[in-house]
């Protein structure tokens, strides 16, 4: 299967990447991807990007190196009640947002806190990926999530990069994948990638959603086409 978008990267406006939005941009053409997301993490990390880097991010252009460049943010999850790190005005003006649990910003708690932190943000209609939901450092109840994202359209990230650095995502991403194919779920495949070279890469999570037995048309970002209409039903 090909993945025509790439729905999660970083450039080094998030400190801890290495690679600029043109560096990206290339090598998203090298790996004949039609689109990629640029989603840095939000500003309630230490030292990331200021609320007036999203804003700005309309002065580039919607198309670099023939590449469809989507303007996107990793929210962070602040609370169990699912608030996140970027006002309203920020992300309305954006392409879409993605939020996820980060250990700078919500201390991982019991998985009954986590739930309730991913499913609050799964609820925030701000909100249209979670990212890396099988995290193995905030356990969740699986089930509870995947219901709470069919029941609102959002989509569940298989995140590339989980399996090389986060721990034990081996066994608890499969799980999630299965969940998903059994009930539906909308679920994005992002690289994750800090540095340009990962880009457009997705060569360990695809297998699990193959054998999952996840579908083609639940791939919200499977092709450029089913990325747009995804983004276009996330609007009022
Ligand atoms: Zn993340
Ligand atoms: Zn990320």
């Amino acid at each position: 299967m090909k993945i025509e978008v790439d729905t999660h990267t970083h450039s080094i406006a998030s400190l801890h990447a290495y690679s600029t939005i043109e560096e990206l941009s290339r090598s998203a053409k090298k790996a004949g991807l039609k689109g990629f997301a640029i989603t840095d993490h939000g500003p309630a990390l230490q030292g990331y990007p200021h609320p007036y880097y999203f804003g700005n991010l309309r002065i580039l252009p919607s198309k670099i190196n023939g590449v469809r460049l989507f303007r996107g943010v990793e929210l962070n999850i602040m609370n169990a009640e699912g608030a996140v790190d970027l006002t309203e005005g920020y992300i309305d003006a954006l392409d879409f947002a993605m939020a996820g649990l980060h250990e700078g910003c919500f201390r991982p708690s019991s998985r009954t806190i986590n739930t309730k932190a991913l499913i609050a943000a799964i609820e925030n209609p701000l909100v249209s990926v979670i990212t890396h939901p099988a995290n193995p450092a905030f356990p969740v109840y699986y089930e509870e999530v995947v219901d709470a994202a069919v029941k609102n359209g959002k989509a569940l990230e298989i995140n590339n990069s989980s399996f090389k650095v986060r721990v034990g995502s081996d066994e608890t991403c499969p799980i999630l994948a299965k969940l998903c194919a059994e009930r539906g779920a909308l679920i994005s495949c992002g690289s994750d990638a800090h540095y340009h070279k990962d880009i457009g890469r997705f060569d360990l999570a695809l297998p699990v959603i193959k054998k999952a037995g996840i579908k083609p048309h639940q791939i919200v970002n499977r092709t450029l086409k089913s990325f747009l209409l995804f983004l276009e039903s996330r609007r009022p």
